[in-house]
């Protein structure tokens, strides 16, 4: 079954790529046929909401021809009741980078204790099928927020995103899949992409 992926993150798309490929997936860019996923205004209250309107935004685009795969995803900060949760990507405004904005993040947890520094990310990940069926799976992963970056795979707020003792950046691409988020969505969404092939 051939996906395209509506992401432009690359390191999101790599991600992506490596566990769908093993899981029996063929997946695609959306620049690979040629399709220009433009701005999404990600107005959603949720993350399911936000990555159902970034996959109707490529189903649309695609023309129903392709299966589409998004995915929305953030860190939740405990201690910051949850931020910066949908707006991680915006964490700071708009003019910081990845490493701008854990920069700020770090700061703006500079009071916080070690052991009330717990934190998930969260993913929510939307397929809608070549026949408009739509298809969602939510994952998680548990941690806490370092008090210094770690590391320097990955992106986002990997390098301050610690799971027992290590960063993010720190795993291998192989050990962040086996925890990550993503990684759990996806393998739920497997077995849902599977129910629904049987009864195809
Ligand atoms: P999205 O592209 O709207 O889903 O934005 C997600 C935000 O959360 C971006 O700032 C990402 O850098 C961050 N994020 C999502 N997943 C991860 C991850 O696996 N590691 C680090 N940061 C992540």
């Amino acid at each position: 079954m051939k996906f395209v992926l509506a992401t432009n993150n690359k390191k999101k798309l790599a991600e992506m790529s490596r566990i769908l490929t093993p899981l029996g997936f063929d997946v695609v860019t959306a620049k690979e046929i040629g399709v220009d996923l433009g701005d999404v205004e990600e107005n959603g209250t949720t993350f399911t909401e936000n990555a159902y309107i970034k996959a109707k935004s490529a189903f649309d685009l695609v023309n129903g021809q392709y299966c589409v795969m998004a995915d929305d995803s953030g860190l939740c900060v405990d201690a910051l009741s949850g931020k910066p949760g949908i707006f991680s990507a915006r964490y700071g405004g708009e003019g910081l980078d990845d490493v701008g904005r854990y920069r700020k993040l770090l700061e703006d947890m500079s009071e916080i204790e070690e052991g009330k520094r717990q934190a998930h990310f969260a993913c929510s990940i939307c397929a809608i099928m070549n026949d408009g069926t739509v298809i969602t799976a939510e994952g998680k992963c548990e941690g806490e927020i370092g008090f210094a970056p770690l590391g320097d795979g990955g992106f986002g707020y990997d390098p301050i995103f610690i799971v027992h003792d290590k960063s993010f950046s720190q795993l291998s691409d192989e050990e962040k899949d086996m925890c990550s988020h993503r990684g759990n969505a996806l393998r739920v969404l497997k077995e849902k992409l599977e129910k629904y092939l049987e009864v195809q």
